[in-house]
């Protein structure tokens, strides 16, 4: 293996005996090394940059399909949206409650309408077998991160895993996850910034921090794709935009966005989701910050 990174970079708590021990997949070989793999004909690595985009919960059948047709046309390439959500407390709407496996054929149903891929989040393994019939990704949420047991069993289902980062997770442990899949001989792995738990000095203007610095610390270090996630990042809705932009200019390589026709009245995170018009203008500037970093926003119209 060659030399990824510097022996003592600012601020690493990671050295080449480590990559060399403990992630030995994740990690880069040389310096220009990049993955570069297709997913449902969407191409990921250094010189693209796809958009999942979506509601955060699926909510009903009209409002996936909606959401799939109206963001397919505005520049995605990916339909988000969890029928299995991981809410933070546990007094649940009736919507959440049938969500569930009805969200999963719901998917199911957009994914054919719309003719676009489709990524979920995935909690548990025994709803494995339904979700990984619709996902085309699937997606391990920030709090399962490091549920070994769950990473394992969605590895060695063969397809692509989206592994969001702990929201209280050094890139070390992030990594160490992210091998956890790759040693399953699962080479399709996509890594998103989701942001972090505020330090102090940010509690009064946010929960979370997007961890903007970590995308070209993660890609010093491993030739996975590394996206961010600014809208759970931020939390607002007025900051999505701003982040989402400076995550492509800090060289991510893929976007996750939360879209609603109607944010406001979202079933879940109503604060951070923006609307079809916001959705399609930020793709217009998120290409033009493509150019600057030799990206190619991946629609999956393009395709
Ligand atoms: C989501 O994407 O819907 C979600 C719950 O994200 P996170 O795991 O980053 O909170
Ligand atoms: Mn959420």
């Amino acid at each position: 293996m060659g030399t990824p990174i510097q022996n003592k970079a600012p601020g690493k708590d990671i050295s080449h005996e480590d990559i060399k021990e403990k992630f030995p997949l994740v990690a880069k070989e040389d310096k220009d090394h990049f993955s570069s793999f297709e997913i449902s004909n969407i191409t990921f690595g250094p010189e693209s940059l796809p958009i999942f985009a979506g509601p955060n919960m699926v909510e009903s059948e009209d409002l996936i399909v909606d959401v799939a047709l109206e963001v397919k046309k505005r520049g995605a390439s990916f339909l988000r949206g969890g029928a299995f959500k991981p809410l933070t407390f546990p007094y649940r709407s009736e919507k959440y409650n049938e969500t569930r496996e009805k969200g999963i054929e719901w998917l199911s149903i957009a994914k054919s309408k719309a003719q676009i891929p489709i990524i979920t989040e995935i909690m548990e393994e025994k709803y494995l077998g339904i979700i990984s019939e619709v996902a085309d990704i699937l997606q391990i949420g920030t709090r399962n991160m490091q549920n070994y047991p769950l990473l394992t069993a969605c590895a060695k289902t063969g397809l692509p895993i989206m592994l969001k980062r702990g929201y209280g997770s050094s890139l070390r442990d992030w990594l160490g996850a992210a091998e956890y899949i790759m040693v399953e001989g699962n080479n399709k792995v996509i890594l998103c910034e989701r942001g972090v738990v505020a330090p102090h000095t940010h509690r009064s203007t946010s929960r979370f921090l997007l961890d903007l610095q970590v995308v070209p610390a993660a890609k010093e270090i491993t030739h996975l794709p590394v996206c961010t996630d600014p809208s759970h990042a931020t939390f607002w809705r007025p900051w999505v935009k701003s982040m989402a932009l400076a995550s492509v200019a800090a060289g991510c390589d893929g976007i996750m966005l939360e879209v609603h026709p109607d944010p406001e009245n979202a079933a879940v995170d109503p604060l951070q989701a923006i609307n079809y018009d916001d959705f399609e203008n930020l793709t217009k500037d998120i290409d033009k910050i493509c150019s600057v970093v030799n990206k190619k926003l991946v629609t999956c119209i393009q395709q």
